[in-house]
């Protein structure tokens, strides 16, 4: 019989946790930086004007129903995905070389693709997985819990603050041939650094070189620069060269949707005489997999983003959308950098402005994070990671001083 008693504890998860621990803290002055959600100017909650306008709409239909959508999801939302990702005018779309499957939001995508993976993408042994040192810390999980072996290259440098461009090509270059290497499209979390264009043309040298498998997971398309197609612009790099690669795709950021998971999972296969079929074969065993772990994906959050994917005035709307949250943003990387600066706080600061997205790297010890969070209630990740979104006018000169306090 099976004995419960053999379970052990499982450790809290980190951020979960970290969140659990700021609802407690009673102090007025708290922030919070951990969390990866968009806050507006007051710390709430935003949800996107263009959201707003497209439920309204929704809710007007007299035929909304609450139907089971297909297996492979809304085609409205997938077709639509498919080209904000690849750009309206991909080959791989024109070509028919793209399949696309709607998810449980990105962590959806990625464990489907990862499942897809395990089962299909074998020699003798299965293939080993690498991710960016950091990474995103649910990586390990949803990879290993499908049986994929995991390695890290090299990332972040800790002198400079910035990208360790060679000891990731140095890692993907001295890799078993055919690994699997997942890949940050854009606004690297937890770090914040992405390569450069320069840079992608040089690590897809290196993968193509070595014949590995690129797997890109697209978080924050349009978050991070407030412009989709510079966001994008290293997956359609790579479709534009010729590789085979998935896609794990997520809303949860660009839209706001993050508890309704709308995500996409997209296969792209090489050009070839077969490729159709070839995409055909692998959209049906997609499909028994969907079936088998949620039968169908859920239809309100992929309604909303297809009806303004659809839609050209609402689309602008949402491109509004994506520079007031990403301006925002990058607007409060500029006035911790200049207030750390004018305090002549202990340290380099530009990595603050140089890095992009929704998280910075401070370079915080975990020491000083902790004596951030007893002196100031102020909570981030041990790691030193802060959610930028968690700044705002109101709040971005405490943790300034709260941090110089922590340095000295
Ligand atoms: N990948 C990265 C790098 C992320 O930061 C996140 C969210 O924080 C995700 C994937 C997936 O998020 P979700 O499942 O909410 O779409």
């Amino acid at each position: 019989a099976f004995n419960a008693d053999v379970v052990p504890q499982a450790p809290e998860d980190a951020l979960f946790g970290l969140m659990a621990a700021y609802r407690r803290d009673t102090d007025p002055k708290k922030v919070d930086l951990g969390i990866g959600a968009y806050r507006d100017n007051n710390a709430k909650p935003w949800v996107l004007p263009v959201v707003k306008k497209a439920d309204e709409l929704l809710r007007k239909d007299p035929d909304l129903n609450h139907e089971y959508l297909p297996i492979a999801g809304l085609a409205a939302f997938t077709s639509a995905s498919q080209k904000l990702i690849l750009g309206d005018e991909s080959p791989a779309i024109l070509e028919k070389r793209a399949t696309s499957v709607q998810t449980i939001s990105g962590t959806g995508a990625l464990h489907l693709g990862a499942l897809f993976l395990s089962k299909f993408y074998h020699t003798k042994e299965p293939r080993t997985v690498y991710f960016s040192d950091p990474t995103w810390p649910n990586h390990f999980q949803v990879f290993s819990n499908v049986h994929l072996p995991y390695k890290t290259y090299p990332y972040f440098k800790k002198e400079t603050k910035a990208l360790d461009f060679d000891g990731m090509i140095s890692t993907l270059e001295g890799a078993e041939p055919g690994s699997i290497i997942v890949l940050h499209a854009c606004a690297h979390n937890p770090t914040g650094v992405d390569p450069t264009q320069d840079q992608w043309k040089k690590i897809a040298d290196v993968i193509r070189e070595k014949k590995h498998f690129p797997f890109f997971d697209t978080a924050y398309q349009g978050f991070a620069s407030g412009d989709l197609a510079k966001d994008g612009w290293a997956i359609r790099y790579f479709v534009e060269q010729g590789f085979e690669l998935c896609i794990a795709q997520s809303y949860a950021k660009n839209f706001g949707l993050y508890g309704e998971r709308a995500g996409c999972f997209h296969f792209v296969t090489a050009s070839a005489a077969d490729a159709e079929s070839t995409v055909q074969r692998v959209a049906s065993q997609l499909a028994i997999l969907q079936r088998s772990e949620i039968s169908n994906p859920p239809a309100y959050g992929a309604r909303i983003a297809a009806t303004v994917l659809n839609d050209k005035e609402l689309f602008a709307d949402w491109e509004a959308d994506l520079k007031t949250m990403s301006g925002r943003i990058i607007d409060m990387r500029k006035a911790l950098r200049s207030k750390l600066e004018e305090l002549g706080t202990p340290g380099t600061w530009n990595h603050i402005t140089d890095q992009i997205g929704m998280f910075s790297y401070t370079g915080l010890s975990e020491k000083q994070v902790l004596k951030l969070r007893e002196d100031s209630h102020v909570y981030m990740t041990k790691n030193g990671r802060i959610s930028m979104a968690g700044l705002n006018t109101n709040n971005v000169e405490y943790f300034a001083k709260a941090v110089d306090k922590a340095v000295r």
